[in-house]
């Protein structure tokens, strides 16, 4: 649980593997823990788990019988009374495409998973042995009978938590046996509780799922919901009151209000409008949007850089927000995600890709983008027109990150590093390049509206770490024929019983 310093999508280091660099740099530059109540309670924590102390009061708990408990002070929160804990997990197994490209390139344990043991293994959690329910994205990890028992997990909720968390929580506290896995029903608006305490980086959730249909994404994301305005600056107000500036959260916050795929333009400027001018506001971050969004409504994104004021000495600098390229093929885009690329055609996806980079780029929104290695029936082609899109991104100021396609209904299959070929090999490169080339600047922008104590720690890690990747990168080149794995297998050191992570300064 950490606020990564209010930038959000430092978030993706939790997938690193740990040992790469010291814990204490990681945890004081990357992912320092939230902060902490008298009582043990966090004060900022997951959206998820918002919504679920918000379902259990909604049910009938009282405050005093529930605690959103901070993982490092266990101590003050669970005891011999402690009947249940639930704990929210995004990636528990470390399946998920960003920790599985990591580990497998560089090998070791990921941050994320050796959280989740470290709780699960706690030895208050052992002493007084509480009914333990796990949900949250990344619960489908768990559906596996002999890992759940092997981690001590009583009960895998996948899907929506909010229906079915009142009713296993009092079954626990009850000391009822509890199903193994209960598949969550999608909730109505109606039914998803205003949440009572503020979240991770203030994140608000505006609209819920999706209707793309990509093929690799979740199935919950199929049915499309939006919050109503007043209902989001309610959860505004309780952010803003902690000290938080919103982030909106949607799976295109672009698409808030649409009925179908088309941006309903009204309704975003509305929403970015009412609020930013909500009182106490002092400037509003998104969590994701569609290229697609982007390419089809540019007046949209010029409008709400206007209201953010984007880039202006008394504005935001940038809005930054998560989002997927996935691939620069376009049969790759009609097989796997023909609705993404909505209402253009799947065809037309790198052209999309290339316009909404334009269009973002003139009215300084920073993307940082995903794309997706070993789609199923990719080939070395269409590795190459990813390749070639990512060049033509190249002055474009963004992020973008290759991963490893997992598809999170295990009998699909992953794809392995061992099955990438010397294309994929230089697609990874050219992509840490565009980042490195990138990384520095947007430290250095973003450092200025932080903490300036903060500032000079952060940006020697973030400029060590930039030349250590670029003189990787070199190397891998020249020696490696962009075989990555290769070059990590020759520079990991050799011998002793557990292969350690080499740390990064050992690698130049
Ligand atoms: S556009 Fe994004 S959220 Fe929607 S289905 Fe595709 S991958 Fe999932």
């Amino acid at each position: 649980m950490s606020e990564y310093h209010g930038n959000i999508f430092l978030g993706f280091g939790a997938c690193m593997s740990k040992g790469l660099i010291p814990d204490e740099v990681y945890f004081t530059y990357l992912c320092p823990p939230v902060e902490s109540n008298e009582d043990g309670s966090a004060k900022y924590a997951q959206l998820g788990t918002r919504k679920i102390e918000a379902a259990l009061y909604d049910y009938g708990f009282k405050p005093e019988e529930v605690i959103v408990a901070h993982p490092d002070h266990l101590e003050k929160a669970i005891g011999p009374e402690t009947r249940v804990v639930g704990l929210t997990e995004h990636d528990p197994l470390g399946y998920g495409p960003p920790t599985s490209t990591f580990t497998q390139i560089l090998g070791g344990e990921a941050y994320n998973v050796h959280k989740f043991k470290e709780i699960v293994n706690h030895p208050l959690i052992q002493q007084h042995r509480p009914k333990i329910i796990l949900g949250g994205g990344g619960a489908w990890q768990l559906l596996d009978e002999k890992l759940r028992k092997a981690y001590g997990i009583d009960c895998v909720v996948v899907g929506e938590g909010e229906k079915v968390a009142g009713p296993l929580f009092e079954m626990a506290v009850k000391g009822e046996a509890l199903p193994p896995v209960v598949r969550g029903d999608v909730a109505s608006v109606e039914e998803i509780p205003l949440i009572s305490g503020p979240t991770i980086c203030g994140v608000v959730e505006v609209a819920r799922g999706c209707g793309r249909g990509c093929d690799f994404c979740v199935p919950d994301m199929l049915r499309y919901r939006i919050f109503p305005l007043e209902y989001i600056l309610k959860e505004v107000e309780v952010n803003v009151k902690a000290g938080r500036k919103p982030i909106l959260h949607a799976e295109d916050v672009l698409r808030y209000g649409a009925k179908h795929l088309e941006v309903n333009e009204e309704a975003v400027i509305q929403l970015f409008s009412r609020v930013r001018q909500h009182p106490g506001v002092g400037g509003v971050g998104i969590s994701h949007f569609c290229l697609s969004s982007a390419a089809s409504a540019p007046g949209v994104i010029e409008k709400v850089a206007e209201i953010l004021r984007l880039g202006e000495a008394d504005g935001q600098l940038w809005l930054s927000g998560q989002t997927g390229i996935e691939t620069g093929s376009p049969e790759l885009a009609k097989k796997h995600m023909r609705g993404k690329a909505k209402p253009f055609k799947a065809e037309e996806w790198p052209e999309v890709v290339v316009k909404a980079f334009e269009v973002l780029s003139d009215n300084n929104w920073v993307p940082c983008a995903t794309l997706l290695i070993g789609l199923p029936g990719s080939t070395e082609k269409d590795s190459e027109l990813t390749l070639k899109l990512v060049e033509r991104l190249r002055d474009y100021k963004s992020i973008i990150v290759p991963m490893f396609t997992v598809y999170n209904d295990t009998t699909r299959g992953y794809f392995t590093y061992d099955q990438m070929t010397r294309v994929d090999g230089e697609l990874f490169l050219a992509c840490w390049e565009h980042d490195a080339r990138w990384a520095n600047m947007l430290t250095e922008e973003y450092l200025r509206t932080i903490d300036p104590d903060l500032a000079g720690g952060v940006k020697s890690v973030v400029s060590y770490t930039v030349s250590a990747i670029n003189n990787l990168i070199r190397r891998c080149r020249d020696e490696y024929d962009c075989n990555i794995v290769k070059m990590v297998q020759d520079l990991k050191p050799k011998g002793g019983e557990e292969p350690p992570l080499p740390q990064i300064d050992l690698w130049i």
